[in-house]
């Protein structure tokens, strides 16, 4: 596969002619390649869409969502080609590509093509006095960075509510997952966009997207990757006072109360722990579990973890492929030794792992599901977040210590609670110093409810009109009656 940027509506490799290896994870193997964009690649996406800025701002709402419809349309005709495409650039398996990631990032198109028709801005009428209506502008030209996580379906959750608000965008794909990206951009063009409207920038984080988050004509950054990288965003925009949304890391907890629906907790659990091989940044890497019923979980989570199959991301029957990437191996089972160190009990897994019976899947990034028992709060385990397949469990006696226990990590991102109690569900859910707290389920997503963290999980929200909000500058306007 060859991947190109897209720039002004054209595709073109990198101004510099270098390119990076596109890596199959299930493999370990190169596949194909991918620009390694630079600065100059930069300034002529940006130049594009500065260019562009002026028609499809003035378009109406109702035309943009038709371009980001029949965007939809092409994922939706294409989407057996992207989820293939998405499995062998993430190792995620199949099914989870083609149920989950690539079903959402139509969604994604489809629900801001159809919000920016139902936008409204706000107005105050002052007694006697004035009114007050309030424009919602475009911002110009923005910049949209995404990881490689959940590739298409983040990456679509940020480009449409910023194409249907009338912006140009110049986004940037994680450079570990570009293709389902390209392929998108394949469709810009025949999908109704002007030429220019829609750039997307390939390469390293530290060269293409920092020269895109450092051009002075970028209005605002949306960005959904690591806290550390989300500092170092926010530390070159502060200063030029430009808009900024983090979408960040997370170390969620997920506390379960001993009158729980055992089962139904139980298999939550599990996904929450072990979907997309532990990359997804909701996931509960924290499993906190009152003691009355701690052993009997505890066992049942380990049996289960155990008898998940480690197999060829491309086989259908799939539930558990490789991670990312070898860098990303090495730092989750890096993580995994020091848990030893700090004296944590392997109860499952631990190991990389291969599946069996697929010699040429030999040289892929494979873990055995982990749970790690024994840890206290502070360690590293418990605080710093894993992204893998590794969880680790731990017994509370009061509700008010699952509660310091969930909250005792720098980061806020989700939380889950688990009880049959309605009001201690609420009670523990408004204490969750989180931005989503979920009560008996996890992952449950209606788009237009405000996403994001708190503390170092992130700033500001996605979702339904705050996307629309994050991509717009509001102007109030008096008028003295
Ligand atoms: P990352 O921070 O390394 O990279 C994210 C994106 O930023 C990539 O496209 C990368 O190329 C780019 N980037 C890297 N350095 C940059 C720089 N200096 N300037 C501009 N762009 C730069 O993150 P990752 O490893 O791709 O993703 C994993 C992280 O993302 C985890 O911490 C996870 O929790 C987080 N995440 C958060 C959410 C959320 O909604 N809060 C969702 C998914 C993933």
């Amino acid at each position: 596969m060859e991947v190109l940027n897209l720039i002004n509506g054209g595709h073109d490799p990198a101004v510099g002619g270098e390119w990076l290896d596109l890596i199959d994870p299930s493999k370990g193997k190169s596949y194909g390649r991918i620009p390694r964009s630079g600065k100059e690649d930069v300034d002529k996406a940006v130049a594009a869409a500065s260019d562009a800025f002026h028609k499809w701002s003035s378009w109406s709402a109702e035309r943009r969502s038709e371009c980001i419809d029949r965007l939809a349309d092409k994922v939706q005709e294409n989407a057996g080609l992207l989820a293939e495409a998405e499995t062998r650039d993430n190792g995620k398996p199949i099914g989870l590509a083609s149920t989950v990631d690539i079903p959402r990032a139509e969604k994604n198109l489809r629900f801001y093509a159809s919000a920016i028709k139902h936008f409204a801005s706000e107005s105050h009428y002052m007694e006697g006095v004035a009114i007050n209506y309030t424009l919602r502008k475009p911002l110009g030209v923005v910049a949209c960075i995404s990881p490689w996580n959940l590739p298409l379906y983040l990456f679509t959750w940020k480009v449409a509510p910023a194409l249907a608000a009338g912006n140009c965008v110049v986004a940037k794909p994680s450079e570990v997952t570009p293709a389902t990206a390209y392929l998108l951009s394949t469709w810009v063009k025949e999908a109704g966009f002007p030429d220019g409207v829609f750039n997307i920038l390939h390469g390293l984080g530290a060269e293409v997207g920092d020269a895109l988050v450092n051009h002075n004509d970028i209005a605002a950054v949306s960005f959904t990757g690591g806290t550390a990288t989300g500092a170092h965003i926010a530390s070159v925009l502060a200063p030029k006072f430009k808009k900024l949304s983090l979408e960040l890391g997370g170390k969620n907890a997920a506390v379960i109360f001993s009158d729980c629906d055992f089962q139904e907790t139980l298999s939550t659990t599990v996904k929450s722990s072990f979907a997309n091989q532990g990359q997804i940044c909701l996931c509960g890497s924290r499993i906190l579990v009152e003691r009355s019923i701690y052993d009997k979980f505890r066992d049942a989570l380990v049996e289960k973890a155990a008898r998940i199959k480690v197999g060829n991301p491309l086989d259908p029957s799939t539930r558990m492929g490789a991670v990312v990437s070898e860098q990303h191996r090495d730092k989750i089972l890096g993580h995994i030794e020091i848990a030893k160190e700090e004296g944590g009990k392997i109860l499952c897994g631990g190991f990389a792992t291969q599946p069996e019976g697929e010699p040429e899947l030999s040289g892929g990034y494979y873990i055995q599901p982990t749970i790690i028992e024994g840890l206290g709060t502070n360690c590293k385990t418990n605080q710093e977040e894993i992204f893998g397949p590794v969880v680790t469990i731990q017994p509370f006696d009061t509700e008010d210590e699952a509660v310091e226990l969930a909250n005792s990590t720098k980061y806020g991102l989700a939380a889950s609670i688990f009880t049959n109690d309605l009001k201690k569900a609420h009670r523990v859910a408004g204490s969750m110093e989180t931005g989503i707290a979920w009560i008996n389920c996890w992952l449950l997503r209606d788009l237009r409810t405000p996403f994001g963290g708190v503390k170092d999980s992130g700033v500001g929200r996605e979702g339904g009109f705050e996307s629309l909000r994050f991509f717009t500058e509001p102007q109030n306007i008096c008028v003295k009656l």
